[in-house]
């Protein structure tokens, strides 16, 4: 399978308790827990999305002086260096291959540990990461045997089987938390390297991919009550993750980061859930925050005096009226809905593909207060069966929900591009999101217009390319392919299958 395929019952994972019984065989019992308890299944068991491992893969990518080594079967390494190439990563990825015999025989495990001490060159790097997929998972091997460190360069193992990891979001969080874990475990133990930017005030660590401007407007945020943002998890540099752990307080603003969180917890740092999205929402988070801080009463309110009337006049600025329904793999859609519901929108309906934590539920009681129904683990299935529902002025969501509401001639956003890569957060947040959702609503007959043009055309047996014109039936198929169905269905049943 390839790393950009739909994991499903017929896709990755069509032996996925096989796969599970095996590694845990093999000696992975302990690793499968972790993530059995780490990230939860159900009501629905595996979302629909890319290879999850793709979500580590970047996290590793994306960081300086780290080289990321991938074990697993040819194809599935085709696949993630493709999505991952296609996504802008300009890092080699590493690659130890197999076959048969050298799986079974151990030798893969030799083969790896010659590749990572080829790799560790502390003129290069800091950190070798080396990721088992589904295949080497599966058999076993056993990456918490590699030596933690080469000549002062750190060696993190991991599994991240796509029958042990339900989404690519909470991938990334798989290796974030043993980064996070190596650097706690470090800095427990005596002097660390400092990090690239000091604080001079206490930071409040972020939790989660933001669009890059958000950590400064929060930042701002945070100035008045004397605390400023650390460096981000998932992190771009090993110094980072000192500086991350340094906090005085973790926010977990993407709420499916349980094995980051856990090694902030072990630091000592409380942990605060939602984000400052929309009025209400960073009135109760600048409280939260301050309150974990222990920041003066004055100086909570002082931040809320000075941010919320810029996000009250952002907001009257660019109202909704529409209907909207909000689908997503990102971690972020709870908040969106809030920033949604603050500007003027109706939301009905919240489909997640992350699963359901404690640092969600503040969010889940606002948004179920205004009767929004909040789906974790949502599937495409009821993404689209709550849109055909509901029929939205707007559907944001994933590709193939966006590729539906439009046939349907609603207009729709594809969250990743549009809603994820604009600011979220304080005034801007709520200028650019409920800007563009806006804009977006008042499409509507736009659509129409196009579904009624293209009505018909391109769609079952008229589908397809290098017609000149209209594609025409061929007298009398139907009957005849009626006919030989027919036929073959009694020659079955005469051979009594
Ligand atoms: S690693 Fe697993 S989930 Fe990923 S593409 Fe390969 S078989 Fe599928």
């Amino acid at each position: 399978m390839d790393g950009s395929i739909v994991p499903g019952e017929s896709g990755c994972h069509g032996g996925r308790e096989t796969l599970m019984e095996a590694a845990r065989a093999a000696g992975k019992s302990e690793s499968m827990d972790r993530l059995m308890t780490d990230y939860p299944r159900g009501p629905h068991d595996q979302p629909q999305s890319m290879c999850p491992a793709f979500g580590a893969l970047r996290v590793g990518l994306r960081m300086r002086r780290t080289a990321t080594i991938l074990s697993g079967s040819a194809c599935c390494v085709y696949g993630l260096t493709f999505t991952s190439h296609f996504y802008g990563a300009r890092r080699t990825v590493g690659y130890v291959p197999f076959n048969s015999e050298t799986l079974v025989k151990g030798q893969l495990f030799e083969d790896i540990r010659e590749a990572v001490y080829q790799t560790a060159k502390p003129a290069d790097y800091d950190t070798v990461v080396v990721i088992n997929l589904c295949v080497p998972t599966a058999s076993g091997v056993p990456l918490d045997r590699l030596p933690k460190q080469i000549d002062g360069v750190r060696v993190i193992g991991i599994d991240v089987p796509g029958f042990g990891v339900p989404t690519h979001a909470e991938a990334k969080d798989v290796l974030a938390g043993a980064m996070l874990r190596y650097a706690r475990t470090e800095a427990e133990q005596g002097p660390v390297a400092r990090p690239s930017k000091m604080q001079s005030m206490p930071t409040v660590s972020l939790i989660g991919e933001l669009f890059p401007a958000d950590p400064p407007s929060i930042g701002a945020l945070l100035a008045p009550m004397g605390l400023a943002v650390a460096p981000q998890t998932p992190c771009r540099e090993w110094r980072d993750l000192y500086a991350a752990l340094d906090c005085r307080v973790a926010a977990a603003v993407h709420p499916f980061y349980t094995a980051a969180i856990r090694e902030f917890r072990a630091a000592g740092r409380p942990v605060v859930g939602s984000g400052p999205v929309g009025v209400e929402g960073t009135a109760a988070w600048l409280d939260a925050i301050g309150a974990a801080a222990n920041v003066a009463r004055a100086d909570i309110d002082a931040a809320k005096a000075r941010a919320l009337p810029a996000i009250e006049a952002a907001l009257a600025a660019n109202p909704i009226h529409a209907r909207i329904t909000v689908s997503g793999y990102e971690g972020s859609e709870l908040l969106v809905a809030r920033l949604l519901i603050e500007a003027g929108a109706e939301v009905p309906y919240v489909g997640t593909a992350c699963p359901r934590t404690e640092w969600a539920e503040a969010d889940r009681e606002w948004l179920a207060a205004r009767g929004t129904h909040v789906q974790f683990r949502a599937s495409l299935e009821q993404d689209m069966a709550a849109m055909m529902d509901v029929r939205p002025d707007l559907a944001a969501g994933t590709t193939p929900l966006v590729q539906k509401a439009k046939e349907l001639g609603i207009p729709a956003l594809y969250f990743t591009n549009m809603v994820s890569a604009r600011p979220l957060f304080g005034a801007a947040g709520a200028a650019s999101l409920a800007g563009i959702i806006a804009a977006q609503t008042r499409g509507a007959p736009r659509f129409t217009q196009m579904v009624n043009f293209f009505e018909g055309v391109g769609v079952k047996d008229t589908a397809g390319y290098g017609w000149t014109d209209k594609p025409q039936e061929p007298a009398g198929a139907r009957e005849r392919y009626k006919r030989q169905r027919e036929a073959k269905a009694r020659a079955t049943e005469a051979v009594g299958h």
